[in-house]
């Protein structure tokens, strides 16, 4: 009996997987390659940076469906959420997520809004990547972050962000003597998370609201997205909560925490069984509550995310999530891609290349500031050896005849900043 309900596992397992490898609406898409020089008709994949959006469209991209303790295949939580007009929302931006965002191939200037679910790192441990990777790559202007207050002014958001400020005193204040200061400034803008469907932004047709979520304190929340008649929820970690099953009905496409069965936890995530029921059931959403959840709500398409999504443990959180939900269901991965209109959803990979550049956008950083205080003491300025500076002097007068530098010449003022009697 037992052996028989193996082999059937077994099977559905192989049947799963190749499902999992041609999604339904890949087949679908599928066009017939008529000789051997052909080209393939339709694309099976999304290549980042070479499909324009129609206004009436949204394409959301996980940057981060993993774990606090990130890895390649998976980045912490980060979804990429692009609109038709033009404007591009960062949900979260978990430990790991920035390569992948990285290599979706868009201009750091339209990377500047963040959306925070709540403060955990996994949710924005990559904050420091963005800020400081940004600012390298040429983006013009500093961060905007949204997020909530906390139960006491310490664990919100506004807090957060001057301490992370803190935190890289000298990188901020080193970066913005040597390039120009102002993409390393962070706008805040937090709000109360006890307030039920709260607008939080609205620009150019997009509206944002938040809605409450509860997870191991007070402070997170989720995020309802309206744009062109078309409804997105965001949510956060949260338990399954009643504010949830109020506000994100009709949702053309909901994102929702979903973790692993408690099992999965102890035998590849290390905790003891104790926590690993707690951690699954308790201040997170279980497969089965997930499925519940999706089951009242019917969206056009739900999305679980915030597990290890690989061969041993995959399969046991899609049956928990198929004992209580048989709609619409991605079982999300980093670099899953969801193409969002009136008509439908449809729901790809994209193909990322690894050594991803930064994009240029049209806006140009300015130059670096003058007059800032210094940054080097005599003691450092005395370091400097001289022979390797002037080992690179002819490559340095081509760069300068090249580019027309001759009035930013730096090495005149440098000389005189290093020591009288330089190391020779
Ligand atoms: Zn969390
Ligand atoms: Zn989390």
């Amino acid at each position: 009996m037992s052996s028989h309900l193996g082999t059937f596992r077994l099977l559905c397992r192989i049947v799963f997987s190749a499902l999992l490898v041609l999604p339904a609406a890949v087949l679908a898409a599928g066009g017939v390659v008529k000789d051997p020089a052909g080209v393939a008709p339709d694309r099976y994949v999304y290549y980042p940076g070479t499909e324009a959006l129609n206004k009436k469209e949204i394409r959301i991209t996980a940057c981060g469906t993993g774990m606090p303790a990130a890895r390649h295949a998976q980045a912490a939580t980060c979804f990429l959420v692009e609109f038709g007009n033009g404007e591009k929302h960062i949900y979260d931006i978990g430990t790991g997520s920035m390569a992948n965002l990285a290599a979706y191939m868009i201009p750091m200037e339209y990377l500047d809004k963040i959306f925070l679910t709540h403060l955990h790192t996994d949710h924005m441990g990559d904050i420091d990547t963005i800020w400081a990777g940004g600012w390298t790559a040429g983006r013009p202007v500093g961060l905007k972050v949204w997020g909530p207050a906390g139960l006491h002014p310490e664990l919100g958001t506004k807090a957060a962000m001057e301490g992370f400020l803190d935190f890289v005193a000298w990188d901020k204040e080193t970066r913005s003597f040597q390039i120009t200061p102002a993409p390393g400034e962070i706008e805040v803008h937090e709000f109360d998370y006890k307030i039920e469907n709260q607008l939080v932004y609205e620009n150019n047709g997009i509206e944002v609201r938040s809605i409450p979520a509860i997870h191991t304190g007070d402070g997170p929340v989720s995020y309802i997205l309206r744009y062109e008649g078309m409804k997105v929820v965001v949510g956060g970690d949260t338990a399954p909560n009643r504010w949830f099953q109020k506000y994100a009905k009709d949702a053309d496409l909901i994102i929702h925490e979903s973790f692993m069965v408690p099992n999965d936890f102890v035998q590849w995530y290390n905790q003891p069984p104790q926590l690993a029921w707690r951690a699954c059931c308790a201040f997170h959403t279980s497969g089965q509550a997930f499925g519940k959840i999706m089951s009242e709500l019917e969206p056009g398409h739900a999305v679980a995310y915030h597990f290890l999504n690989e061969e041993a443990t995959r399969y046991n959180l899609y049956e928990a999530i198929r004992e209580t939900y048989d709609g619409p269901l991605s079982m999300a991965t980093d670099n899953m891609v969801w193409n969002i209109t009136p008509d439908g959803i449809e729901e790809r990979m994209a193909a990322i290349t690894h050594e991803a550049w930064s994009v240029p956008g049209p806006t140009r950083q300015s130059p670096p500031e003058t007059g800032r205080r210094p940054v080097f003491s005599d003691f450092t300025n005395s370091g400097y050896w001289l022979p390797a500076y002037e080992a690179q002097n002819d490559a340095m007068d081509q760069h300068m005849e090249k580019y027309n530098l001759q009035d930013v010449d730096w090495r005149p003022g440098m000389m005189k900043m290093m020591s009288k009697d330089p190391v020779r």
